[in-house]
């Protein structure tokens, strides 16, 4: 009995190891597949890194000496709302331009929502903005309240963080932010909780609009989630290395739910990141998927199986529909030559 157990347990260590082992593999490819990709993503990566201690020093001249709370306040609610809203207008951009050059990174060939039905888009539109409002006052309220509750942040200039603080306290909230919001994504999908998480679910095809679209239920425990990194180092965090981290996560799940799998995007640059394509999967099939930032988490439980057998199958039948062309191409060179 006890021979079987351990025989068992041995064999489940060697699938983690060859799941990691897979995933080590499947991380280099992704590097080596974004050509020029890669150059735009580490320039664009460096830059905003090197510029964001300079900004902060910049804001920092507007509020110095206002109280600590309006200022937790305004970095909190400007960084969440603006970066909701540049990013979808970026996008908006984007998905009115059709330029083949950003067509050709679209995560599935289905056509947008607005595309499909005018009248059905405008009352999403709607739907959307309300749902919005309503989180984004939410937002405010949780804000104003931890502050009251105790929540201490340093917001003075003498410690603007330095490069290195700035780093480490960002790796830092994604990590904790990735962990938490897996495990609490997980039990959103399970039948006892799914009637909070299906409003997400109205969009199977992942738009930059839904990025935030969710049962305000939901939405105050992926708020917890995201502020738990903050939360956990407190004092030792200054509040503008806050807003840069709402910034990070605010355009990270935009990037998630834009519908394009853009080979510059910062955020594929992390070991073992998520990417478009992957969340898509997650919206479209409803199955497995659900780290933020990084896979390891699905990767280690299993469940993104689904989801990478799915594109083994999906490639192999690109790469035979290929040959098939090839074939015919050579046969009608043949006939007529
Ligand atoms: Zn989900
Ligand atoms: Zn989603």
């Amino acid at each position: 009995m006890e021979a079987s157990s351990q025989s068992d347990l041995s064999i489940a260590s060697l699938a983690t190891i060859e799941a990691i082992d897979d995933a080590i593999q499947k991380d280099k490819n992704r590097y080596v597949r974004k050509g020029y990709g890669l150059i735009v993503a580490i320039f664009i990566a460096l830059s905003t890194y090197l510029t964001v201690p300079h900004i902060m020093l910049f804001v920092h001249s507007y509020l110095e000496g206002m109280e600590e709370i309006k200022i937790f306040l305004l970095v909190q609610l400007s960084t969440t709302n603006l970066s909701y809203v540049i990013g979808n207008i970026y996008m908006y951009i984007i998905y009115s331009l059709k330029l083949p050059f950003f067509e050709r990174y679209k995560v599935d060939n289905n056509p947008w929502p607005w595309e499909k039905s005018q009248e059905s888009w405008n009352q999403t539109k709607k739907k959307v903005l309300l749902n919005w409002i309503l989180n984004s006052t939410i937002s405010s309220l949780l804000t104003v309240g931890s502050v009251y509750g105790g929540q201490k942040f340093r917001h003075d200039s003498s410690s603007i963080p330095s490069y290195f603080e700035l780093a480490w306290q960002i790796a830092f909230c994604m990590i904790v932010e990735d962990a938490s919001f897996y495990w609490l994504h997980r039990t959103l999908h399970s039948p006892r909780f799914y009637h909070i998480h299906k409003k997400h679910h109205e969009f199977y095809n992942t738009i930059s609009l839904a990025a935030e679209y969710q049962h305000p239920i939901e939405f105050v425990l992926t708020s917890t989630a995201t502020a738990l990194g903050p939360l956990l180092l407190g004092s030792h965090m200054h509040v503008y290395t806050l807003g840069f981290w709402y910034i990070v996560r605010v355009f990270e799940t935009i990037d998630g739910h834009c519908g394009y799998e853009f080979s510059w995007s910062p955020y594929r640059l992390l070991p073992f990141s998520g990417s478009s394509e992957y969340h898509h999967y997650h919206h479209s099939h409803n199955i497995g998927n659900f780290s933020s930032f990084f896979y390891y988490w699905d990767t280690l439980c299993g469940t993104n199986k689904d989801y990478f057998n799915f594109r083994k199958a999906r490639n192999n039948e690109t790469k035979l529909n290929l040959m098939r062309k090839v074939y015919h191409l050579n046969q009608q060179k043949t006939k007529t030559s």
